[in-house]
């Protein structure tokens, strides 16, 4: 049972966690009058801290040392970039990994959580993805349909603002879209050759707004989303949604503060919320009427599994042993060539924000072809000119000795990405049991004494078939367009803005605490914090016997969902349609814990509209009394 001070103030709604989740409950119920306290374990952050159009000369090692070594061997770019990142310290706040499972948890501590620095491709589920049980025979129906969510799809594309182009596509519905960026003249390539096998690609769907929107400027294309946007430009919930429910005057945030409990009287109501100041360490409550979790679907596990009492023994919402289960990430494959037809090209003009093209899954309506339920799409990088990464040239210049013009010739095709193009797969998972977190059953805790997860992963044939597909597709688009592979296999991450670099990701070892991938930065720019772990190279990956992709470990795309599902019943599930918590119902899950089923899309899309709903259905039962 937790200890400490405990505050005189009941408030209305705690929010834990300030993500995609927490930005989006935070600011509806603040739009509609409702006074929110946000409870968030790391920093508060200004617009200072996006470091957009951030030079070289910023980087804090200046071009020297041990850490410039590192970046131009291009073995630690990561934790010298810029990106506004602060991943926990796994010295202070570790996780373990069951023997014979492979996890990484990548986590970000700050208002904003990791939508500060994602990729900002933003898609919306089909209407299989809400129906795998009863459309694909795999799987777990959702207790909502693509129908019931539609509606807050559209009120987030409008709110925050989202480039496509629409094509009608069930694979990819259409939404409320700004206008996209021309493609690229390596995009243009990649169109035709998809064109010339039957395949539909289309303009990337991005949480970037080109024409002015609720007193944010349009993007001007400097390239470096990654870093959050100092212009507002793109989607981060600190600078889109939670700053301006600041400005309300009726959010009150608790920065660095890590709830640990939900407290709960005799009849099992949840009462308060337990947290460590972690500024003085010490443990306090605050008292609530109602809590939303919102610290990303594993910490919301954790967090619900920690909460034992009399009346939930086995952790709040709990009752049907489902919290923690049915954990899905998905599914990376990616590939890249070398394209001779961009070799020499003059110089122009191929800036803008990430990708602007990107490919839906093209056999929706053709799964009896295939020894795969679920699909895929299909993301890119590469092609040049844009700006480089900080830390540009020094590999160019060890590779291409020599002066004068083909000296230059030799950088110009590796400025940016220069002659090739990479195709990263991200593809569907299906829920399986081997797939879960739970409280570590050794005992290890953090630094505050919380008992920790524990993880256990297991790709099923279903995707390491996807995965083989994604490797046919891809060879076959790249040689259409006259590429000539140069990297046949590996995760695929790496291919959007903001993606973490490549070989610098932690890798457990079964049961060990792991480090986070790409990790390891204190504040942007800053060296890295002490006590954070060392990051280890990723292994070489390992070709299985059947000729099927390996694929990474579980986590590894960043796109973990499940382990608070959604369904009918507290036996096959924790929450309600609605995400209210069968056994506690003045608690709330918005963030990726409810999702019943991993679809292709990448999850933040669906996360926001969902949290949308959730918020105006729990300020309606607030009106109501019933909570
Ligand atoms: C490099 C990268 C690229 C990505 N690209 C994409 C993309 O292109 N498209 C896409 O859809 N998704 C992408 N993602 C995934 C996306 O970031 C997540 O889906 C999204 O941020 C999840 O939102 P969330 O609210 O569930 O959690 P988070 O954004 O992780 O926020 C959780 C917050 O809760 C706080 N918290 C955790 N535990 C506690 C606690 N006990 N007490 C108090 N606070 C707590 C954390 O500090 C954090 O601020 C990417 C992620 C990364 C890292
Ligand atoms: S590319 Fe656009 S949205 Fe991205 S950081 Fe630059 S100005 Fe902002």
């Amino acid at each position: 049972m937790a200890q400490g001070s405990t505050s005189s103030t009941v408030h209305d709604v705690v929010i834990i966690g300030s993500g995609a989740g927490g930005g989006t409950v935070t600011k509806v119920l603040a739009d509609m009058g409702i006074r929110v306290l946000l409870m968030e374990a790391g920093p508060m952050l200004t617009m200072d801290d996006f470091k957009t159009l951030a030079s070289p000369l910023d980087a804090w090692h200046r071009g020297a040392g041990d850490a410039a070594t590192l970046y131009s061997s291009g073995q630690g770019a990561g934790p010298l970039n810029t990106s506004v990142v602060f991943p926990p310290s796994t010295i202070d706040e570790p996780y373990t990994v069951a023997p014979g499972s492979q996890f990484r948890w990548s986590r970000s501590r700050c208002i904003g959580g990791r939508t500060n620095h994602y990729g900002r491709i933003q898609l919306r589920y089909s209407d299989y993805d809400f129906k795998n049980k009863s459309m694909k025979g795999v799987g777990f129906d959702w207790p909502i349909s693509y129908d019931d969510l539609a509606p807050y799809y559209d009120k987030a594309e409008r709110f925050i603002g989202v480039t496509g182009r629409a094509e009608g596509l069930r694979s990819a519905p259409d939404g409320i879209f700004q206008t996209p960026a021309p493609f690229r003249p390596h995009e243009h390539l990649i169109y035709r050759s998809c064109e010339k096998l039957g395949i539909k690609a289309t303009s990337s769907r991005q949480a970037v707004i080109t024409s002015a929107l609720n007193g944010r400027p349009a993007c001007i294309y400097c390239g470096q989303c990654g870093r959050g946007c100092r212009f507002g430009s793109n989607y981060a919930s600190s600078y889109v949604q939670i700053f301006p429910a600041i400005a309300t005057g009726r959010v009150t945030v608790l920065a660095n503060s890590m709830a640990r409990e939900l407290i709960t009287d005799a009849s099992g109501k949840v009462t308060a919320v337990s947290y460590i100041d972690k500024t003085t360490g010490e443990e306090r409550q605050v008292r609530c009427r109602t809590v939303v979790l919102s610290a990303a679907g594993c910490e919301s596990a954790r967090l619900l599994l920690n909460s034992k009492s009399a009346k939930h023994p086995h952790g709040v919402g709990n009752s049907g042993g489902i919290v923690g289960k049915y954990l899905t990430d998905t599914v990376g494959f990616g590939m890249s060539a070398t394209v001779p037809y961009l070799r020499g090209m003059p110089p122009f003009a191929a800036e803008g924000y990430g990708a602007h093209l990107y490919i839906p899954w093209w056999m929706a309506d053709r799964h009896n072809e295939l020894d795969f339920p679920l699909g895929y799409h299909i993301e890119l990088g590469g092609g040049g000119f844009a700006t480089p990464a900080l830390g540009f040239g020094a590999q160019a210049i060890a590779q291409h000795q020599g002066y004068g013009l083909p000296m230059k010739q030799a950088i110009r095709d590796t400025y940016g990405s220069g002659t090739t193009i990479s195709l990263s797969g991200r593809g569907s998972t299906v829920p399986n049991d081997n797939s879960y977190c739970e409280i570590d059953p050794d005992g290890t805790k953090d630094k505050w004494g919380i008992p920790v997860l524990r993880f256990h992963w297991k790709w099923s044939d279903y995707e390491l078939n996807e995965a083989r597909h994604m490797r046919e597709s891809f060879t076959a688009i790249l040689e259409t367009l006259g590429g000539t592979v140069t990297v046949p296999g590996g995760r695929g991450r790496g291919a959007g803005p903001g993606a973490a670099a490549p070989g610098v990701a932690g890798q457990g070892a079964a049961g060990a605490p792991v480090a986070p991938p790409g990790a390891g930065a204190g504040a942007a720019g800053a060296p890295p914090a002490a006590g954070t772990a060392p990051i280890a190279a990723e292994p070489a990956p390992t070709q299985p016997p059947d000729n099927r992709p390996q694929l990474g470990a579980g986590g590894g795309i960043i796109h973990e969902v499940g382990c608070v599902r959604m369904g009918t019943h507290a036996d096959n599930s924790v929450v309600n349609r609605f995400c209210q918590v069968h056994d506690a119902p003045n608690v709330f899950s918005a963030d990726g814990g409810p999702f019943a089923s991993h679809g292709d899309k990448n999850p933040t899309h669906t996360i926001i509209a969902l949290a949308w709903r959730t918020a105006e259905y729990l300020a309606e039962e607030m009106r109501k009394g019933n909570v």
